[in-house]
């Protein structure tokens, strides 16, 4: 579904070039859900930037298959951006007002997507009448609005509590299965990578190079007594040997 080929991507600073990514390959088939780690500045945005086509890649290419969909992305930013004076219910709608949805659709959408993500009680709220993780919420939601088949997240949860984000990570899981949406998610977090994920991308710092890919075969669907798996323990621990070898590989 979403095919990576060589991929470099330099930014000209004037007086000099950084090099962001480094022939980066990979392909993620349809429905999976892949998790991106790396240090600080490895590229993880950019990565996610490159696949939603709101950058070129220096070189390489990005192949997403998508069939004959109007909008092949959504993209679920760490802090949401959501309209401050419209309504959680404006906010999922407001991408669907302007690509032209007939009104009918459009409000079965908006329900059927404030159900999903648990916010059917908030659709007259404005935003700042909004918890951090109900906010990211309604940012998913507005993100599905136009039912893309890839959701790009940039560390969504990072900026909410522990215990909120891990309800989050299992809502996820949820809108995920219901959906079968194909999901590319950057976080900071090991131990979030290894719960969601079917697969975990680590890239290492400056320029970002696509490191090792691990498959994660933990049973699905993941719940609590994942976290206790020794798998997940092992794979928690792999990932943050490797985050600690990328920092400081030149
Ligand atoms: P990450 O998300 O992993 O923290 P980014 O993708 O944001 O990393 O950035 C990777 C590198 O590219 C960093 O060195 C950053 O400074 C640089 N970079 C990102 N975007 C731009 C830009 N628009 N102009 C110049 N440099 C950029
Ligand atoms: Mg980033």
């Amino acid at each position: 579904m979403i095919s990576i080929d060589g991929i470099s991507k330099e930014f000209d600073l004037g007086s000099e070039t950084v090099t962001a990514l480094d022939t980066l390959s990979h392909d993620v088939a349809a429905g999976r859900f892949v998790a991106v780690v790396g240090p600080s500045g490895c590229g993880k945005s950019t990565l996610l930037r490159l696949i939603a086509g709101l950058e070129k890649p220096s070189s390489g290419s990005i192949e997403i298959e998508a069939g004959r969909v109007r909008r092949p992305v959504g993209f679920v930013f760490q802090d949401a951006v959501l309209l401050p004076w419209k309504t959680v219910e404006a906010n999922v709608r407001f991408p669907l007002d302007t690509g032209g949805t007939k009104r009918a659709l459009a409000d079965a959408k908006v329900r059927e997507l404030l159900e999903l993500t648990g916010l059917s009680g908030f659709a007259k709220a404005l935003p700042r009448q909004l918890s951090g993780g109900m906010k990211q919420r309604a940012a998913i939601a507005r993100a599905l609005a136009e039912d893309p088949p890839i959701l790009l997240m940039d560390e969504p949860f990072s900026a909410v509590d522990l215990l909120t984000r891990e309800t989050l990570n299992d809502e996820l899981l949820r809108i995920w299965e219901r959906t079968g949406k194909t999901v590319v998610l950057v976080t900071h977090s090991v131990e979030e990578a290894a719960y969601l994920a079917d697969e975990v991308m680590v890239l290492s710092a400056h320029p970002g190079r696509l490191v090792k890919t691990y498959e994660v075969a933990l049973a699905r669907p993941r719940n609590e007594a994942t976290k206790l798996d020794r798998d997940y323990h092992e794979l928690v621990a792999a990932l943050r040997r490797d985050l600690r070898g990328g920092r400081i590989r030149p």
